[in-house]
């Protein structure tokens, strides 16, 4: 169960979802062939507390040294970004929590950096997919087998790696709090949401096989093992008498 939200609470996650769809429509046009993972962190560094918002990552809670994760290739999350300079066809992630009016939102999506390719285009929008059909899977109250079933029955259809390791969880008042929703599992199990509950979904795939590694030398990288591909979308929702609410969307 989730400690309970007021309404100005949710009001503030609205606003703040908000903040972080805006940062990102904002920065989509900025990854091109020729920029750093670097250059892109600064602009969204500024970009957060210009719109008054604070970046969650570097706050004591996390202690993360970065505004925002950015993940290249083979990296799936938590990456710290790099002096490396995006080149034509790499596949990049962005993942970020932002404080608002003292509440937290989470959201991330993957993009090819100038041209795809089928496959490339094809680990990407399946990922994208597994997540809102994890969205749609709520009518009201639902588990968080739902979801999982919901991710994992889409991903497999796609012949993609599905990784286990890592999970979606509750957001709000921290950046992670219970229920863990992982991105596999049977329907009718798992804990139940209620309204207003607010839960991060967020599937990550690979082309590849399913296991991960972690990099000991920074100790954030989270990367495959087999050097595969991987993508990452993530929304923060707010379940409903009826369905969900996406709230890190304009
Ligand atoms: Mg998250």
């Amino acid at each position: 169960m989730q400690k309970l939200k007021t309404p100005a609470e949710i009001e503030a996650m609205r606003e703040g979802g908000k903040i972080l769809a805006t940062i990102y429509r904002d920065l989509r046009p900025r990854v091109q062939p020729g920029v750093s993972e670097k250059e892109l962190e600064a602009w969204v560094d500024k970009e957060i507390i210009r719109h008054g918002a604070t970046a969650t990552y570097k706050t004591p809670e996390v202690n993360f040294p970065a505004s925002i994760c950015i993940s290249t290739n083979e990296q799936i999350v938590h990456s710290v970004p790099s002096d490396y300079v995006l080149q034509d066809g790499d596949v990049v992630s962005f993942d970020l929590v932002i404080t608002y009016k003292g509440m937290k939102t989470d959201s991330a999506f993957t993009m090819v950096v100038g041209k795809g390719n089928g496959v490339k285009n094809h680990l990407i929008t399946s990922t994208e997919r597994s997540l809102y059909a994890a969205i749609d899977a709520v009518k009201g109250p639902v588990r968080t087998g739902d979801l999982g079933a919901a991710i994992e029955q889409v991903l497999k259809n796609a012949k993609l790696g599905i990784v286990r390791e890592l999970v979606g969880h509750g957001v709000g008042h921290s950046m992670h709090e219970p229920p863990e929703v992982p991105n596999y599992g049977k329907k009718g199990r798992g804990d139940l949401l209620a309204p207003g509950d607010t839960i991060a979904i967020e599937p990550m795939a690979t082309i590849g096989k399913e296991k991960i590694t972690v990099d000991h030398e920074d100790g954030w990288t989270i990367s495959t093992a087999d050097g595969s591909l991987a993508a990452h979308f993530e929304h923060t929702i707010l379940i409903t008498e009826n369905g969900a609410e996406i709230l890190t969307q304009l």
